[in-house]
């Protein structure tokens, strides 16, 4: 098992009860929303990388020792959780832009929108 020490601020697990049924670092243990948030990363020894994480759903905070190939795997969900967040934010960004646009378009069309508007 990669884990060594994992600890809760939910006062409902002792640290290391999580044990093998653990879900992977990015999904939160108490309330499994996969958009647990890396906090802060840094090489403790050898094979491990003392990691903090956070839940923004349940505020749970969580530390612990994991295995390199598990934080890396924890870093391309996050990577890959800020393109697609970029991607909804362009589109969204897109589709406002258009409203905002076709909206203009049609204040023009009917008069309601003149020199003095803009002056
Ligand atoms: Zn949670």
């Amino acid at each position: 098992m990669s884990e060594r020490r994992f600890a809760g601020d939910t006062g409902s697990e002792r640290p290391g009860s999580v044990g093998s049924e653990r879900p992977p670092l990015w999904r939160c243990p108490h309330c499994r929303s996969p958009f647990v948030q890396l906090i802060r990363a840094e090489r403790s020894e050898d094979e491990f990388i003392s990691v903090e994480l956070i839940c923004p759903e349940c505020l749970t905070w969580m530390a612990g020792d994991f295995e390199t190939d598990e934080v890396a795997r924890l870093m391309r969900e996050v990577r890959s959780g800020k393109a697609e967040l970029k991607k909804a934010y362009e589109n969204l960004v897109e589709s406002n832009m258009a409203q905002m646009a076709s909206t203009f378009t049609d204040a023009l069309e009917r008069g309601l929108i003149g020199p003095d508007d803009f002056s």
